[in-house]
């Protein structure tokens, strides 16, 4: 019989990460490393630009050179085809799609969950996936019993902040953990405000793209995440940097 392949889901988060260079530390089987990779549009990635830095130029040669493959999955839609899609049924038909809903994301749903599937359906039926679930992560772990996956989070009893730790040791944290505490898209509905803030100071030409957005007529919601509009949320931060600048003066 055909053994069994181990591929692990990996975000390069620290707990994905940590769950590769465990699998590597205590030789646990491994075949490959699946990424899949949000694009904005078609040139301009949905990762915070300085985590993709360290995917591309960090973590990816890395695995390669500890002899992980690395296959990376991307969807041929990107959010803003999503966004400036129309809305096919219901009372909104006809209207600009715009925003992903909180909790009910279209981009998760398109450009992550489907080529993961489809690339799942090109594995063999006895294929195993690792999952970066940690130790302290009780209410995921226990969703897991009964499947087919496996955390080696949970086999070597790393807690979130053990994998943190593991990953800072081995050089290969993720910079973005210097201002969040959570991985996702730049333009996430889920994003904190601090998170923003950083895109609003580091990278204005992402941000104006979201407020480009935000002029979009016809949309089914203007709502950036659950309250604010993507203009309310800049003009808080105008706002604050001219409280700053007179505080300064
Ligand atoms: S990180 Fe946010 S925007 Fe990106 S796929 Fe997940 S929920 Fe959607």
């Amino acid at each position: 019989m055909e053994r069994s392949r181990f591929i692990a889901s990996c975000s390069f988060g620290k707990d994905s990460m940590a769950t590769v260079l465990l699998a590597k530390a205590h030789g646990e089987p491994l075949d490959e490393a699946v990424y899949c990779e949000v694009m904005f549009d078609k040139d301009i990635s949905g990762e915070v630009p300085e985590h993709r830095d360290f995917i591309y130029e960090t973590a990816i040669p890395a695995l390669e050179r500890m002899g992980v493959k690395v296959i990376v999955l991307r969807s041929l839609k990107t959010y803003v085809e999503l966004f400036t899609g129309r809305v096919t049924r219901g009372q909104r038909k006809g209207m600009v799609r715009s925003f992903p809903l909180c909790g009910k994301c279209y981009v998760q749903r398109d450009c992550k969950v489907r080529p993961i599937e489809r690339y799942r359906k090109t594995l063999p039926s006895n294929t195993v996936p690792y999952v970066g679930i940690a130790q302290d992560e009780q209410d995921r772990l226990l969703r897991l019993k009964g499947g087919s996956q496996i955390s080696l989070l949970e086999k070597y009893k790393f807690t979130e902040k053990d994998a943190w730790e593991f990953c800072r040791k081995a050089g290969l944290l993720s910079p973005v953990y210097a201002f969040t505490d959570r991985g996702g898209c730049w333009f996430c509905p889920n994003a904190k405000l601090p998170e923003l803030r950083h895109l609003y100071d580091h990278h204005p030409d992402l941000w104006a793209r979201m407020l480009e957005l935000q002029a979009i007529p016809g949309k089914a919601t203007e709502k950036f995440n659950r309250t604010q509009r993507f203009s309310d949320i800049d003009a808080i931060f105008r706002q604050e940097d001219q409280e700053s600048f007179r505080e300064a003066a």
